[in-house]
């Protein structure tokens, strides 16, 4: 067993839940009226080993969207369907330094990376793009199950539709990305938008996405069943983007911190990998004023206190 003493550690895990419940410090999402509605005082973790040991704490079932938790997975599945070299011709591997929606691309006029809005509507434009709309939405949502394997995963069209409602933002950026020639070619803009903000509302709960993240901590093969999700350079390469560009801008501080790949998203939903050892998924709807959820980042500070889990505590 990756961790032998299993009681021990999810005793130490709980403990942590319960010190930072009390913590009802930021605010939820105001941008949509569904991620406005939120509990803002949902708190739930879970964690799930690479062997397939499992414990969760608090409203682990309750639904949430993955907004840009989607995005690593939608990295990981373009990746894997066209390889690194076709996919970063399109997009970088840098931090941005900017805010996440920001209209800005690199000195090659392309996304600096495929975990903020630009680099992700890229992405979104590669994945099975020869496809239909539907085809594609059928494509993503099926290849999400498979890495959760069993467990929940749904679409939330109230937010699909308020995302498209109230997306000037990215609209702009697509159509500024459109002027540089940041897409392939025929590409359907609002069809890729569509695709985007629909990969941003598919749904799951944290139970369930504390499997996606160990699928991740595995190397691409699903804990669970063994199945092989997608190949070991496309999760690498997904490792690599989360661990210096996961977390909004604070992911050099993250780095510094905690030393973990993550990736967090406007619901206050979290995923942090343990590279061979545990996914872990968080879910806490009060926001940082960077987008990040409060109480996720004080678990993750919390957790490396407690274990040797950052990438460089064991030298
Ligand atoms: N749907 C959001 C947007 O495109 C994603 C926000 C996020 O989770 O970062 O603005």
């Amino acid at each position: 067993l990756v961790i032998p003493d299993w009681p021990g550690f999810t005793n130490v895990i709980g403990e942590i839940f319960e010190e930072i419940k009390p913590n009802l410090s930021g605010n939820v999402a105001t941008y949509i009226p569904q991620l406005a509605r939120a509990n803002p005082n949902a708190w739930a973790v879970s964690v799930c080993t690479v062997d397939g040991q499992r414990k969760s704490w608090g409203d682990a079932f309750k639904p949430f969207c993955l907004q840009s938790v989607s995005k690593p997975f939608t990295y990981a599945l373009v990746h894997d369907e066209i390889g690194a070299d076709e996919l970063h011709s399109h997009i970088g591997q840098e931090p941005s330094g900017r805010l996440f929606n920001d209209i800005s691309l690199d000195h090659n006029k392309k996304p600096h990376n495929p975990l903020i809005n630009a680099g992700a509507i890229v992405a979104a434009s590669l994945m099975k793009r020869h496809a239909s709309l539907s085809d594609r939405f059928d494509f993503a949502i099926r290849q999400f199950r498979r890495f959760c394997g069993t467990g929940y995963v749904g679409f939330n069209n109230a937010v699909f539709l308020s995302e498209r409602e109230t997306a000037d933002r990215n609209y702009a950026l697509s159509y500024y990305m459109r002027e540089h020639k940041c897409f392939p070619e025929s590409t359907n803009l609002q069809d890729t938008l569509d695709l985007y903000f629909q990969l941003c509302s598919i749904e799951t709960n944290c139970d369930t996405l504390s499997v996606m993240a160990a699928t991740l901590a595995n190397g691409g093969v699903n804990p669970l069943n063994g199945e092989r999700i997608i190949n070991n350079r496309a999760c690498r390469d997904t490792l690599s983007l989360m661990y210096s560009c996961g977390m909004y801008d604070w992911s050099g501080q993250f780095a510094f911190r905690i030393g973990l790949p993550a990736k967090s998203g406007v619901a206050g939903d979290l995923i942090i990998v343990i590279p061979n050892v545990a996914g872990i998924a968080i879910y806490s709807p009060r926001l940082d004023t960077l987008g990040n959820t409060v109480r996720g980042v004080k678990f993750a500070e919390a957790l490396i206190q407690r274990f040797n889990f950052h990438n460089y505590d064991s030298l």
